[in-house]
């Protein structure tokens, strides 16, 4: 490969993986399988080899993935770790076992050691703190330095203990994983399709999800288990324990749930053994495992490897690849989503996959039926990516019947019979009647009132009735809605019309880059909106704005700048923001920012380092407080406030010009009393 070429492949593939980590560990909404994002994450780490002068301590290579959003909404606070929570280096491959090992051996020459062999639990990590025997403190992995305070919510774990017994160390933390067994998410889910919520796509998800709910009291309700796997040896005495195993030991005999699976192996034959025993029977296990943990057991050996930046030396994970079922395909629909395209979805015969029943599995576009030969009544093998609808994978051609027979794909339109468009170098079919074609006037309803978007509560069926009332075709039209309309339609009482109400009045407040987003600009996701917004803020702007203006806001490429161009373009979604913005629905971002407080008036600040929320946050709140804020230090910076890590440039400077450095606790101090509270309170979802 040619230098500017690998270049140019480990910035895309930088990009892909950070916006695909967005989506598993914030949005907990994955949108390819593990093992895609392992092969793309293994390629990278062979470009980089290949080619260091293009290595970067940023790159996703050499960093924990996150689960800390980027502005936190929930008013989590954010604490660090004692010490670093890192991830596992991981394999699919037997091979790749074996010289793991065998590098071990090598390594610690003439030492004798064993492995301690784990099952891999597919949750969410967890670190507990305990103090004179009792619960303190959990955080979660966070970027691996700074985790989320969730320990409102984990004392509503019940196998979590809160006080321990025994001889327990008197200051410790250990570490595990929060799970939601398969009964508790089947529960979870079939409720949330009842309340016409979006189902989680897995269990891991939902633990991750259920773990950053704002009320303790529902978390206990989601019947979350958790199993603890490791004890930071420099967080206990070193005559505490020699060994790993005998450390988590320790740990059952104080109360702390351990894993009654864990087997001391002596070499690589018991460790294959384990893999092969473990491959079948973790089947029948009621949580989900995605593979197993290998870890070398003597502490000191531990000690001695050390660690890399993203995980331990002594470690390694082999990962089982996802769990297949083969079954039969019915028929196949086509379904018109938001936007148009048109994905077909097969029916299928029913089938157990990863703990849950699978009826229906996509199959992505045309071109992927062609390539795969697939047929109705053909024999399939079906697997759970990161999506909630499984996908197919291939087909067992030995087993197919006669009668199989290949299908037929639309050429128009399944819902509104207009013929389907294919654009060059587009995959899919679409639906060109954007604003005609009732599956997309549905979709875009749906998506508008999404919980990313406006937060409106109602799913499919409340569209469905509005739609075919003829009571709602834009979202402008959902604002006129009064109670006597809701309280004419089949099954709506008081109660369900007063919630829907309430929460379309709730929606008002919705800052802009939400509304932007809820909007359905093609290609607009979540963080393009929240870039667009900042870049512009307000939609008269965007709307004047050139192609060329549009495509210098980060992220926004071309393709997304024509497609907003092209949107702000149509006369009829003008009207349709001026009736929404009639209505009340934020439609800048000063409309959103209230002045708090004129503590900081005429003064101007310097933000730099690392702090507990976001820097975006904070200069915002400088803002709301009167103050200004400046990128660099000189006579007129009133003081910089210093986060871990400031510019030591920024540092030298003040030193020169005699600046105050505030620190993060100060400037709390100098802002009113409350005003966290004040500020989680004001429904500002950009803050806090
Ligand atoms: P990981 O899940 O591969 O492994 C590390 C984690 O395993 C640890 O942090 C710990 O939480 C957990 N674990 C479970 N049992 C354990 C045990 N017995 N001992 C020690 N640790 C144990 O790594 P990760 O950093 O959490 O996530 C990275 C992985 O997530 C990627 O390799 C990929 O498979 C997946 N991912 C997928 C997507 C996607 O879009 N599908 C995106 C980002 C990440």
């Amino acid at each position: 490969m040619e230098k500017s070429a690998a270049k140019q492949r480990i910035e895309e593939l930088r990009n892909l993986l950070w916006e695909y980590s967005r989506k598993y560990y914030v949005e907990s909404a994955p949108v390819i399988s593990d093992f895609e994002f392992d092969a793309l994450m293994r390629e990278l780490e062979d470009l980089e080899k290949a080619w260091p002068e293009f290595q970067s301590p940023d790159s996703p290579t050499q960093k924990v993935g996150s689960d800390l959003e980027d502005v936190p909404v929930q008013g989590f606070i954010q604490r660090p770790h004692r010490y670093p929570m890192l991830s596992l280096a991981n394999t699919y491959s037997r091979s790749e076992i074996e010289e793991f090992a065998a590098r071990a051996v090598k390594g610690l020459e003439g030492r004798s050691f064993n492995w301690c062999c784990e099952l891999k639990f597919d949750g969410t990590a967890i670190c507990l703190s305990y103090r004179h025997g009792k619960l303190v403190q959990a955080l979660t992995r966070g970027d691996g330095q700074m985790g989320d305070d969730v320990t409102a919510n984990v004392r509503k774990i019940a196998n979590i203990p809160q006080q321990l017994h025994g001889d327990y160390p008197d200051d410790f933390e250990i570490r595990g994983e929060v799970l939601m067994p398969y009964a508790s998410f089947d529960a979870l889910n079939r409720q949330r399709e009842l309340e016409e919520e979006q189902p989680f796509a897995n269990p891991r998800n939902a633990a991750s999800g259920s773990l950053k709910l704002s009320d303790p009291k529902e978390v206990a309700r989601r019947g979350l288990y958790c199993i603890l796997y490791h004890i930071p040896a420099q967080s206990v005495s070193d005559d505490l324990a020699a060994s790993h195993y005998e450390l988590l030991r320790k740990a059952a005999s104080w109360g702390l749930p351990v894993s009654e699976y864990n087997r001391l192996c002596s070499d690589i034959h018991q460790i294959e053994a384990y893999i092969d025993e473990w491959n079948e029977k973790r089947k029948s296990l009621p949580y989900a495992t995605d593979g197993i943990v290998l870890k070398i057991n003597e502490l000191d050996a531990q000690r001695e490897l050390g660690y890399t930046a993203k995980s331990p030396r002594w470690a390694v994970a082999y990962k089982f690849k996802a769990e297949q079922a083969l079954t039969r395909i019915r028929s196949i629909d086509y379904q018109v989503g938001r936007t148009g395209a048109v994905t077909p979805v097969a029916n299928l015969d029913p089938v157990l996959l990863a703990g849950t029943v699978v009826k229906r599995a996509t199959l992505n576009n045309a071109d992927q039926i062609a390539l795969l030969d697939i047929r109705i009544g053909d024999n399939v093998f079906v697997e759970k990516g990161g999506e909630i609808i499984p996908k197919i994978t291939g087909v067992d051609i030995a087993s197919r019947p006669a009668d199989a027979h290949p299908p037929v794909f639309p050429c128009e339109c399944p819902d509104c019979h207009t013929p389907l468009v294919k654009a060059d170098g587009e995959a899919k079919w679409f639906c060109p009647n954007t604003d005609g074609c009732p599956m997309q006037i549905k979709g875009k309803l749906l998506h508008f009132m999404s919980r990313k978007a406006m937060n409106i509560l109602a799913g499919d069926a409340t569209v469905d009735q509005l739609y075919n009332l003829g009571l709602a075709h834009t979202p402008a039209d959902l604002y006129d809605l009064t109670t006597w309309q809701l309280l004419s339609i089949d099954g709506w009482k008081e109660k369900s019309a007063k919630r829907f109400l309430d929460s379309l009045r709730e929606s008002i407040s919705v800052p802009f880059e939400r509304v932007l987003f809820a909007l359905g600009i093609r290609y607009v996701g979540e963080q393009t909106a929240k870039e667009i917004a900042r870049h512009f803020g307000n939609i008269d702007a965007i709307a004047a704005a050139s192609l060329e203006e549009l495509a210098q806001v980060k992220d926004v490429g071309d393709v997304i700048a024509q497609s907003i161009f092209d949107y702000m373009a149509d006369a009829r979604h003008s009207i349709e923001i001026q009736r929404l913005r009639a209505h009340g629905i934020r439609f800048s971002v000063e409309q959103q920012l209230g002045r708090l407080s004129d503590t900081l008036e005429g003064q101007t600040v310097v933000v730099s380092g690392n702090f507990s929320i976001s820097r975006d946050s904070l200069k915002e709140l400088v803002e709301r407080h009167g103050g200004k804020c400046s990128g660099s230090v000189s006579s007129k910076t009133s003081f910089l406030l210093a986060g871990s890590k400031p510019g030591p440039e920024k540092i030298k400077k003040c030193q020169e010009l005699g600046i105050r450095i505030v620190s993060e606790d100060e400037f709390w101090g100098l802002l009113p009393e409350d005003s966290r509270i004040d500020r989680s309170a004001e429904t500002e979802p950009t803050l806090f």
